[in-house]
């Protein structure tokens, strides 16, 4: 991560973790651009555990083409959810 701070305006670029670009960090730690792509995978993930939830993430990955990665996050994201 780089930082630079001027006038206490604090200006930190990250590199998306997804394809690696640098974007202006925020709360995510993804790009504007796959931060949607996230989203819309989230949505995605949720709407086929809804309809098989004993689907493995293993399905996951073969049935929607989304990387293992991804689905691991999601998944724990969705188990956040819950709470
Ligand atoms: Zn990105």
């Amino acid at each position: 991560m780089i930082s630079c701070g001027e006038g206490g305006t604090v200006v930190s670029l990250q590199n998306c973790r997804r394809c690696g670009k640098l974007y202006l960090k925020q709360r995510s730690d993804y790009c504007p651009e796959c931060a949607q792509w996230m989203a819309d995978v989230y949505g995605q993930i949720r709407d086929f555990l809804r309809e098989f939830p004993n689907k493995t993430m293993w399905d996951i990955h073969t049935e929607l083409a989304i990387p293992l990665s991804v689905i691991q996050q999601v998944l724990k994201e969705l188990e956040e959810e819950k709470k």
